[in-house]
């Protein structure tokens, strides 16, 4: 039922007629022919994504984890305001697919791919951010390894402007977050960005609990002040 209704819903909500459903659509195929994992967000979640920049006007955004560009493609492509997407991605098989996925989508002059491990790369942008030579992001879409979902979100801080969101994704895993016995590294990784982000001064946030195509996860969705 829940891939039915993302079906059913994404296919009214956003109608084949759109200009860049081929484009999000051939991402996904190139993705896949490339061997990479299928676990792009949905087509909703894209979309929920992009429709919330959209709405606040997001101008710079910043992902770590970029897979094949899916996600990073909803943001740059639904959303007019966006000048620019950077989006960190550590495998180099994955860099290549995206950079390919981002040139057919036409949108290489608006998402830069970095090449690296986000721990060695999240330092760089906050230095070239706090010397003005990179704008403060208005969204940060934090989708990698979830051990380091803590330090990831910790140096985002450092880099948004104020009223800005930070969304961490697959915190729920499935219901495990709050089984205190549970010790998978994931786990560990969702309940620390979890606590932390809540005892954060100037950060307001939610877990929103999520089902569809991809089952029953959920995001971390923070305001900073
Ligand atoms: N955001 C993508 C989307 O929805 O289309 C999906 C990202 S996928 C869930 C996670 C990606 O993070 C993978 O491509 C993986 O190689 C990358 N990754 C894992 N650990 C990383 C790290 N330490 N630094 C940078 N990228 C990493």
């Amino acid at each position: 039922a829940w891939t039915a209704v993302d079906a059913y819903s994404f296919s009214h909500c956003h109608p084949a007629s759109r200009p860049n459903t081929t484009i999000l659509e051939n991402t996904l195929k190139a993705t896949e022919e490339a061997g990479l994992p299928a676990i792009a967000v949905s087509p909703s979640q894209g979309k929920f994504l992009a429709l919330h920049c959209r709405s606040h006007g997001v101008t710079h955004a910043l992902e770590v984890g970029t897979l094949g560009g899916y996600s990073a493609i909803w943001l740059a492509s639904a959303n007019p305001h966006l000048v620019k997407l950077t989006t960190v991605e550590y495998d180099a098989h994955h860099v290549e697919v995206a950079r390919k996925n981002i040139e057919a989508a036409g949108l290489s002059d608006r998402i830069e791919v970095i090449h690296g491990a986000a721990l060695d790369v999240l330092p760089k942008l906050q230095e070239e951010v706090k010397a003005g030579k990179r704008e403060k992001f208005g969204f940060v879409f934090i989708d990698a390894d979830k051990v380091n979902n803590w330090n990831y979100f910790k140096m985002a801080l450092e880099m948004v402007r104020p009223n800005s969101v930070i969304c961490v994704d697959n915190v729920v895993r499935r219901g495990k977050l709050a089984d205190a016995d549970n010790t998978e590294e994931g786990v560990v990784g969702s309940r620390q960005v979890v606590e932390n982000a809540g005892k954060e001064k100037g950060v307001d946030a939610v877990v929103l609990q999520t089902v569809g195509e991809k089952g029953y996860d959920g995001w971390l969705w923070a305001l900073v002040e």
